[in-house]
């Protein structure tokens, strides 16, 4: 087997088996960690593809786990927290988590979530390898990021500077939650109340201009926590 491999850090075990036995079964290959110390070595010895973390650990805090393989790594990290771990989510994102899943979860969700990321991780490579794209399209919608020109199918979309920021913002982080304060510092340059607000104002226009199908959602919104561009085409 040589499919992407998974670390999965979590000291519940039946939790730890649920997704063991669903990655095996998906033809993904995996090892795993119940401690934060044990999870550091492993990222760093076995050189996994994408990390699962629990961010209950009984020796350290998810997030620190996160900060410390950030330091040498930018692979992928899907959290995974209780629901009573809203506020910790939104730190683990903000240290460099990817995306996040809240216990209980399907096993459907899981795998949903894993190929995103794994989607993610392989345009990225393919960025790094062919430069950086100028234009970003999927669906109906394109994006000349230097000419500031957002198209819907045939039509122009005509946009504010700061709706244009925002989605380029969105647009070149595909698939991936952004927390509102990763927003606010990227726009505004500051995460005040204010820009907070402005934030919900700019967001609600920006969508009304793009997001015309209100089954699929271009832009989903996380409550409490952020937003994500889905892509529509797998790539
Ligand atoms: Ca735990």
């Amino acid at each position: 087997m040589n499919g992407p491999c998974i670390l999965v850090i979590e000291d519940d075990a039946p939790v730890r088996n649920l997704i063991t036995t669903t990655l095996e079964a998906h033809g993904y290959r995996y090892i795993t960690a119940a401690t934060g110390q044990a999870a550091i070595l492993a990222a760093s010895t076995s050189m996994p593809d994408v990390i699962f973390l629990d961010l209950g650990l009984p020796d350290m805090d998810g997030t620190e786990v996160i900060r410390r393989v950030r330091t040498w790594s930018d692979l992928p990290i899907i959290v995974i927290s209780a629901r009573s771990e809203e506020s910790d989510k939104i730190e683990a994102l903000d240290s460099g988590a990817d995306d996040y899943l809240t216990k209980p979860f399907s096993v459907e969700e899981l795998l949903a979530r894993l190929r995103a990321t794994l989607r993610r991780l392989e345009s990225l490579r393919r960025k790094h390898a062919e430069g950086e794209s100028p234009v970003f399209a999927d669906g109906p919608l394109r994006i000349d990021y230097a000419a500031g020109e957002v198209r819907l199918g045939e039509e122009p979309v005509h946009l504010t500077r700061i709706e244009f920021k925002l989605l380029c913002l969105l647009s070149q982080n595909p698939d991936k939650v952004l927390t509102y304060r990763f927003i606010t510092q990227n726009v505004w340059g500051d995460s005040s109340e204010s820009s907070m607000a402005s934030l919900r104002v700019f967001m609600a226009s920006l969508r009304r201009k793009i997001d015309m199908d209100p089954e699929q959602p271009l832009i989903r919104t996380h409550i409490g926590i952020g937003y994500r561009l889905n892509r529509k085409e797998a790539l």
